[in-house]
């Protein structure tokens, strides 16, 4: 009865990080106003906003003006339902300010990972939201020289190298975006896990921009290809398995 009960409330959660995912890069305002179809601008009823079920029922499109609703929309409700879930089941019992920070962080990763992939870009005010979360874990389990070390092997590097390759070569190489993220994330992953977390993301990007290219879906001609997906997908497996990409990366080394 409760899974259920949490599964639905994470359901209308994911509902509105679509909307966080739609308005946040356009600078809409996110709260006040009522959601419209985003070609015909017919205001959506709550009958035809319902998660996933009004997805099936309009057949996927607009009821008035029958242009395709993404299915990125259903798929956004029922990832953050799974996910949600999931770290409810895990740590409702054991740690239920992990349970809440980490809820958090990851509908902050879904609404990161499709703002990302659309408009190569990770909102610093989204990434300062998933710092603070993390911080007030590392503070409660953690030495201050794991977080300030963390956070500073996670941001400074890179921030550095960025500033080189943009001063060198007049043109963003790794967005300011990734390298605050990376600097947030070392936070709570401390200075060891975050330089994983770095050399498993920089590892996955590569491989996913390799196969796009053996697809014919990007050429090799400078192509923006969005990193912050493979970091958000890597240190969601550094969060929620630690120490699993450690043993990966020391057996083959
Ligand atoms: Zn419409």
């Amino acid at each position: 009865m409760i899974s259920i009960a949490v599964f639905i409330f994470f359901l209308l959660i994911g509902s509105f990080l679509n909307v966080l995912i739609y308005r946040i890069p356009r600078e809409e305002d996110i709260v006040v106003k009522r959601s419209n179809c985003t070609k015909c601008k017919k205001l959506i009823t709550w009958k035809e906003n319902i998660p996933i079920l009004s997805y099936v029922y309009l057949a996927g499109k607009c009821k008035n003006c029958k242009e395709r609703i993404s299915p990125k929309y259903p798929f956004v409700e029922l990832l953050t339902a799974l996910l949600g879930s999931y770290v409810f089941m895990r740590y409702f019992e054991v740690d239920q300010l992990k349970m809440i920070m980490f809820s958090i962080v990851i509908c902050l990763f879904i609404v990161q990972f499709f703002i990302d992939l659309e408009h190569y870009i990770l909102p610093h005010s989204l990434n300062l939201i998933i710092g603070a979360c993390l911080l007030v874990l590392a503070v409660r389990d953690y030495s201050w020289q794991h977080y300030i070390f963390g956070f500073i092997i996670g941001f400074i590097p890179l921030f550095l190298l960025g500033y080189a390759y943009e001063k060198y070569k007049g043109q963003i190489g790794l967005g300011g975006g990734d390298i605050v993220l990376f600097g947030m994330l070392g936070i709570y992953l401390g200075p060891f896990n975050i330089l994983y977390t770095i050399i498993f993301s920089s590892l996955l990007g590569t491989l996913v921009i390799l196969a796009l290219m053996a697809i014919g879906k990007v050429s090799d001609k400078e192509v923006p290809v969005p990193f912050g997906p493979s970091i958000l997908f890597v240190s969601s497996i550094q969060l929620f398995f630690p120490g699993f990409l450690e043993s990966l990366f020391l057996k083959f080394t």
